[in-house]
């Protein structure tokens, strides 16, 4: 008994051993007798390779939030977690560790390198789960899933094969986006563009037999050794009499044909265009309708490729077989130029896609691959958004989605890497394709054994778009995936709306006929308090284990949840905004120091007048709360929480009690607002909750004994407590306590001068709270009237809605130099007063945010000079 609390609120070593009290005990895995329901999130899965980042700390803290909150309302409460094992960039990093002992991954072969791989994620992998724990993040960890774990690895193989049984999966010659340094595929969404400064080649291509030229236009030069056809659009005058003639392909010597195609902008360039089907998208198109040859001129590396070329058209270019494409551009170009055929280069702005993995610029290459038939898929998928089934939080992110939607193109799910889920096809010799979850022994076609594994793994997105199911057991029927599916709400950013939400949405209601969840809570981005992005090359990266170690993550997750919108922009993340949180764990915790420090002899008696306004205000809040997160609104909720812990509980209530309060609604109230505050601040509610149990101090009626505040009920409004009238008499008290330290505060009386003051008022103050304003404002006396006749001389005034206040000085302070200070005052402010209005109306061309703040400043500096004539006015009556 009578344990202290530390002078000083010792984050790290609380929040190490509630972490483990907790996950210990079993508290994160629910009651599997419960008849409650069910409440689930599944974890948007971090990269195995993925360290915590800001993005995550806020994703996770409105998720442990909502989580928290529903466990406490008594609901069958689940939080999956898991990683997932993020293909291209876990292969990356370990061949990097490779790279070291300067080796390729083709060194040592695929099987060695996987199992490298493995190695690698036994051993670091589990850095991020760890750091979700420091978070507080309440997951249940004991439903831990991996997706390539046995489970899920069943799942994928599963889905693929129930998917290309269905004719929806297919192989196919495409265009798709390729990585020359990943050496794999990329998904369309998975390129970045920017706009570049690049150039425009214009090359002549000769007219068989004639001196004529045809002249075309590109940006990639190289791939002309690629070219099938020049295209020009049927109704271009220009070009009519060369359609259907034959042009000789500098360097190379191919005839190819000048074609008509409607799709040829007769606006760019020279309104002819080379066409290129084995390495840009549109020329494939137009290849397909001219049936043209798609001749690949590229190795898998980025480097030229012509030795399977004719030999004839080899002869002169044999040298340009394995350059890198960027140094074949320069000496393409250089030969061009020393044959002529270089008309002109032009500067020209481009769009150039790069990457999002290792930013090289990515070449449209034409590959074999694993497609994915969208268009049926997605129907479903629009349809439960549109039906209002599934729902985005804020709803503006429904049109993206439906606009991406609609126009889904074939999903490429194949990928040239080794990391990742096996595409489980087989080729035989004789060309048959076998799809299959497990290994067929032989050819179900014509019996031979010759038969090998397509090499491909699949993309990281399909795993993953299975994992509101596959982490509940699917595809077996278990207990789990039939109580927790569908979970109720997403939570994530919305840069993966297309890459994941999407595809989750399209194989839930493929596989499991539910969508995976009715609600999708889309947070914004995090960014530096200028609003730019935070990044390594930047140097404005917050790492949020390092706020943790510095103040404690309940600090760190209340400075983030506070900055959220309720319309879910980016969030601008400060230091400032830091130190405000970590202070606000800091007030708590000396308001718990302050209770158990407290006489506990003092006679408890009937409820006193602050009492009856801090149970109101205090029922009002749990109604607010329970109602913005049911609402998801997590940002108003915290600000509305922060604002009734420091500015009436602490300000008004504390200092109240201090005079006329029962401890008994001290404590239930500061005990309550532990619960309230719980799923915003999980460590310190918790320290403090037990350390007052200790002190057998009595809690809410709602909170039956339980051993950990987690478990705890959430508080309910009584709502026969919250009362309208009391909350106004209070808002009288403070204004008139504000309004005579305001008066202390311009006039510079010491504090401990006690003053007499006049109050002018209609309303009715009782004597309890007129025993407040005194003791709070130090006032001697005062003196309530409903009108006054002649004016009090020599006094200050405050003018109040329904209420004036004269507060008389004579002998206070001296009246006549007192006039004269602020006088003086008086002329610094207009002076100050010209300067912002000058500045204002010349102000052109000025950001409105600038602007705005100039027009704030001088409205404060006439408020304040206002005051000050008031002031003067009265004194020298
Ligand atoms: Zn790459
Ligand atoms: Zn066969």
């Amino acid at each position: 008994m009578g344990e202290e609390l530390s002078k000083v609120y010792e984050a790290k070593s609380v929040e190490e051993k509630w972490y483990k009290t907790w996950e210990d005990n079993g508290y994160f895995t629910p009651d599997p007798s419960s008849k409650a329901k069910p409440f689930v999130i599944v974890i948007p899965p971090p990269n195995v390779t993925g360290s915590l980042h800001m993005g995550h700390a806020l994703d996770n803290t409105i998720q442990d939030i909502l989580i928290r909150f529903s466990r406490m309302k008594g609901e069958k409460t689940l939080w999956v977690p898991g990683t997932d094992h993020a293909g291209i960039a876990t292969q990356n990093v370990v061949e990097k560790e490779l790279a070291k002992e300067k080796k390729r991954k083709e060194d040592i072969g695929r099987e060695k390198f996987v199992e490298m791989v493995w190695k690698w994620k036994e051993k670091y992998g589990g850095q991020i789960t760890m750091q979700l724990r420091r978070l507080g993040a309440s997951c249940d960890w004991t439903r831990e899933r991996f997706t390539m774990d046995e489970g899920l690895s069943r799942a994928v193989k599963k889905a693929f094969v129930a998917l290309y049984d269905d004719g929806l999966i297919y192989r196919g010659k495409r265009i798709i986006n390729w990585c020359p340094r990943c050496k794999t595929a990329i998904s369309d969404i998975e390129v970045e563009y920017t706009e570049e400064n690049g150039k425009l080649w214009y090359l002549k291509y000769p007219v068989e037999g004639t001196n004529e030229f045809v002249a075309v236009a590109t940006t990639r030069p190289e791939t002309m050794l690629g070219d099938t056809a020049v295209a020009v659009n049927p109704k271009d005058a220009r070009y009519k009499h060369f359609i259907g003639k034959m042009l000789v392909l500098p360097l190379v010597g191919r005839r190819i044909p000048v074609i008509k195609d409607d799709f040829v902008d007769p606006s760019f360039g020279t309104g002819a265009v080379k066409v290129t089907p084995a390495h840009d998208p549109n020329d494939y198109e137009i290849g397909l309708r001219h049936n043209l040859p798609q001749i690949i001129m590229m190795h898998h590396d980025g480097k030229g490729h012509i030795s399977h070329f004719p030999k004839e058209e080899q002869e002169d270019i044999a040298s340009y077989e394995g350059i890198d494409r960027f140094k074949l551009r320069d000496i393409i170009v250089a030969d061009l130029e020393k044959g002529g055929y270089l008309e002109k280069i032009e500067d020209y702005k481009n769009k150039i896609g790069r990457c999002y993995r290792c930013k090289t610029i990515i070449e449209p290459y034409l590959s074999d691959q694993w497609f994915i038939r969208m268009k049926e898929l997605v129907r479903p998928a629009i349809q439960a958004v549109e039906e209002g089934k599934i729902s985005y939080i804020p709803d503006r992110w429904t049109k993206v989605y439906l606009n991406w939607m609609e126009n889904h193109r074939d999903w490429c799910v194949s990928r040239q890497i080794w990391w990742g889920h096996r595409i489980p096809a087989w080729t035989c010799d004789c060309g048959h394709i076998i799809v299959a979850e497990e290994a067929p022994q032989k050819c179900d076609k014509c019996g031979s054994t010759k038969i090998v594994q397509d090499p491909d793994v699949l993309d990281t997105w399909f795993s993953s778009s299975l994992w509101p199911f596959s982490t509940l057991g699917w595809p077996d029927k278990t207990r789990d995936l039939e109580t927790y599916y569908p979970t109720n709400v997403l939570v994530t950013g919305y840069d993966i709306i297309t890459f994941w939400v999407s595809k989750m949405i399209v194989m839930g209601l493929k596989f499991m006929k539910k969508e995976p969840f009715s609600k999708i809570f889309i947070h914004g981005l995090i960014r530096d308090v200028t609003g730019k992005k935070m990044s390594k090359s930047l140097g404005n990266v917050i790492d949020p284990i390092n706020v943790i170690d510095r103040v404690g993550a309940d600090a760190l997750r209340f400075a983030l949840v506070s900055l959220i919108s309720g319309q879910g922009q980016d969030i601008k993340l400060s230091e400032d905004k830091i130190t405000e949180a970590r202070n606000f764990s800091n007030k708590i915790w000396n308001v718990a120091r302050y209770i158990l420090g407290k006489d506990k002899s003092k006679k408890v008696k009937g409820l006193a007048f602050a009492d009856k306004w801090i149970l109101s205000r205090f029922n009002r809040t749990i109604d607010d709360i329970t109602g913005k997160l049911e609402e998801f609104d997590m940002g108003e909720a915290a600000r509305k929480l922060y604002d009734f812990v420091w500015s009436e509980f602490c300000d008004w209530y504390l200092e109240m009690s201090k005079i006329d309060a029962s401890d008994k609604v001290l404590v239930e109230t500061f005990e309550g607002t532990l619960r309230l505050l719980h799923p915003f601040m999980p460590f310190i509610t918790e320290e403090l909750w037990q350390k007052l149990e200790m002190r057998d101090l009595p809690r809410g009626k709602a909170g039956a004994r339980c051993e950990t505040i987690m478990l705890a009920k959430w508080p309910k409004a009584e709502k026969n407590l919250i009362s309208e009238s009391i909350e106004e008499e209070m808002a009288a008290v403070k204004d008139i306590v504000r309004a005579v330290r305001n008066i202390r505060a311009t006039l510079n009386i010491p504090h401990s001068k006690e003053l007499t003051a006049y109050i002018v008022t209609g309303k009715k103050l009782g004597a309890g709270q007129v025993e407040y304003i005194k003791s709070l404002a130090r006032l001697e006396k005062i003196d309530i009237t409903s009108k006054i006749d002649k004016k009090i001389e020599g006094s200050a005034a405050a003018v109040l809605p329904e209420i004036n206040i004269y507060v008389p000085l004579k002998g206070i302070i001296d009246l006549n130099k007192e006039v004269e200070r602020l006088k003086e005052k008086t002329a610094k402010l207009d002076e100050d007063i010209v300067q912002i209005k000058q500045r204002i109306s010349s102000g052109r061309n000025i950001p409105e945010e600038v602007m705005l703040e100039w027009k704030g400043r001088e409205k404060e500096l006439l408020r304040q000079k206002g005051a000050l004539t008031d002031q003067i006015d009265s004194l020298s009556a």
